[in-house]
Formats: C-alpha cells, structure tokens, sequence
C-alpha cells in the first residue's frame, strides 16, 4: 500500500515508524514542510536560554536516520498545498525550487500540527517580532540576543510556553521588564515571588520606576498583584496570564488545515 504522511514532526514520523513496523512492505512517503522532522519542541526555549548548547541537540532524528532506521522516505521543505480525494493525488510545493509536484497515495494521513496564532496587528512582520515554534525560530531568536539586539522583551502568551521563553530571556540578561513570579506555587527560576495576599508595603529589590511583568498561570492573582502594587505607587506594570490576549488580541496556537 502507498501511503502518504502530511506533515514530519511528532506525530507524522510517528504515524510513519509504527505503518512500517506494521508492515514493511508499505510505501510510506512523509512531505513536511519543514527543515527539520522530529525535533524537541519542549527544548526550544531552553535553546534560547542557551541551557542547551547546540541546535544539534534538539533534533531527535534527522530525515537520514529516520529514513535508515524505519524504511519511511522523507521529503523535507515540500509544502502540500492541495489534496485530490477523487484522483487520490496531493499537490506540493518543492520550497527550495518552486516547482510544484504531484504525488499519489492509496492512504492519505494527515498531520500538520498547529502554528502560532499571528494577529493581525500592526508591525507583526517587523523583523523583531518573534515566533517560536521550530528550531529555526529558536536559532533566530538567540542570535538575536547574544547580537546585542535586544535588550527588552514582551512574551505575548503566557502558557507554560510563554513562561519557558520569558524564563530563558532573563536567563540571557533581557530583563528591562523584571519578571515578577505572582503564581500560587512559584515556577520562574530566578524570578521575584510575590505572595499577593502578603503585599502590604514597598517591596525590597524593586524599584517604583521598574518595568514589571507579572505572570501567573491564572490571571487573577497577577491581576490582585497589580492592583495593589499600583496603590504603592509601582505603575509600570503588565499582566501575563495563561491562555491570554495580549493588547486585546488573541495569541496561542492554530491547528495547520
Ligand atoms: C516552544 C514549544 C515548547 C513545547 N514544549 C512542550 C513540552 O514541554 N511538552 C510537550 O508535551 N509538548 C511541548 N510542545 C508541544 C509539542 O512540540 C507539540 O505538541 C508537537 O510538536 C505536535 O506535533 P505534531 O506532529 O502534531 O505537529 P507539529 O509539531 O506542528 O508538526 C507538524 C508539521 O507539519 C508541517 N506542515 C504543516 N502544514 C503542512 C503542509 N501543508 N504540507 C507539509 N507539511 C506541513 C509543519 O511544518 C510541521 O513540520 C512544545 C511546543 C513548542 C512550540
């Protein structure tokens, strides 16, 4: 059987290793997108905060390997920009040639995963308007930093993701807005925790003219933090919550269909 996988990161090589495990005798052809198949999304971050070291270590699998190990074939930077049910053909786009192709399959699977939400602001193509979702984005980002390029940030999202980032970007020295940890059970290493129900005076460390980034998984207790601390006179803060809009827009992740 020909069998054709959408998609090459978690769960399209998955999919792909587990057909031929199945049964060898499949054709199974992977087109992705992408430069990378099977990397570790959960080390990105932590490649920006330059706890891991070498791009090298984020990748589990290049498309090489992959394709010794299980047999699958692997067709990187080839984005599918059509399916045919009827004919039982996809088109795609060779990304590096721009010339287009058409493949058949007898099974067609279909795992694109999701990207991030870009809104429609202003200025959200301006060169320093990060996303982070591939390695490559990661790359870019901390060459970004370690060029001197930027000295002050603003995570949009504040999931375990928007955490991670903002937790990395301290770790590099961005911190003209100083993170402030306003969860019930701290989790920024290295980040100022504040216990809102225990803000009654001036806090030692922080000053009233510093910029302040409150996180907290739920918003509410960032938002009690901000309350009380602009009643102290600290006014220069901004809330980051969980599953957050960011200026009245909405940021997270949108499924690839
Ligand atoms: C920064 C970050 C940190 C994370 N940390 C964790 C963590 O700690 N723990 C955890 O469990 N998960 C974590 N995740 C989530 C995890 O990485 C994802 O759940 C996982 O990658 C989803 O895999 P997927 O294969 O479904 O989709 P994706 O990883 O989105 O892969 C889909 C692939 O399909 C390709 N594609 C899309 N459209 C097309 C098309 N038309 N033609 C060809 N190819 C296409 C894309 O380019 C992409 O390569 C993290 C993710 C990120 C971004």
């Amino acid at each position: 059987m020909n069998i054709l996988v959408v998609g090459g990161v978690a769960a399209g090589t998955k999919v792909a290793a587990k057909l031929k495990r199945d049964n060898y005798d499949h054709k199974v052809k992977i087109l992705t997108k992408g430069k990378d198949i099977s990397f570790a999304g959960c080390g990105l971050p932590y490649y920006i905060g330059n706890v891991i070291e070498k791009k090298e270590n984020l990748i589990v699998n290049t498309p090489e390997n992959f394709s010794k190990l299980t047999g699958v074939e692997v067709l990187t930077e080839v984005e599918v920009t059509k399916v045919n049910p009827k004919e039982k053909t996809v088109e795609a786009l060779d990304l590096r040639t721009n010339e287009t192709f058409s493949y058949s399959y007898d099974k067609l699977v279909i795992a694109t995963g999701a990207d991030p939400i870009k809104p429609p602001i202003e200025g959200i193509g301006l060169p320093r308007v990060f996303f982070i979702k591939t390695p490559e984005d990661a790359v870019k980002l901390r060459e970004a930093i370690q060029a001197g390029e930027i000295k002050r940030a603003i995570v949009a999202g504040g999931g375990f993701i928007g955490i991670e980032v903002a937790e990395n970007l301290k770790a590099q020295g961005v911190e003209e807005y100083k993170i402030i940890d306003a969860s019930l059970s701290p989790n920024i290493k290295g980040a100022p925790y504040v216990d809102t129900s225990n803000v009654n005076d001036e806090l030692t460390g922080i000053d009233k003219n510093d910029k302040l980034l409150l996180v907290c998984n739920k918003g509410k207790r960032a938002y009690m933090l901000q309350k009380r601390l602009r009643n102290l006179g600290y006014i220069n803060t901004l809330v980051l919550e969980s599953g957050t809009t960011f200026n009245q827009v909405e940021v997270g992740a949108a499924a690839n269909v």
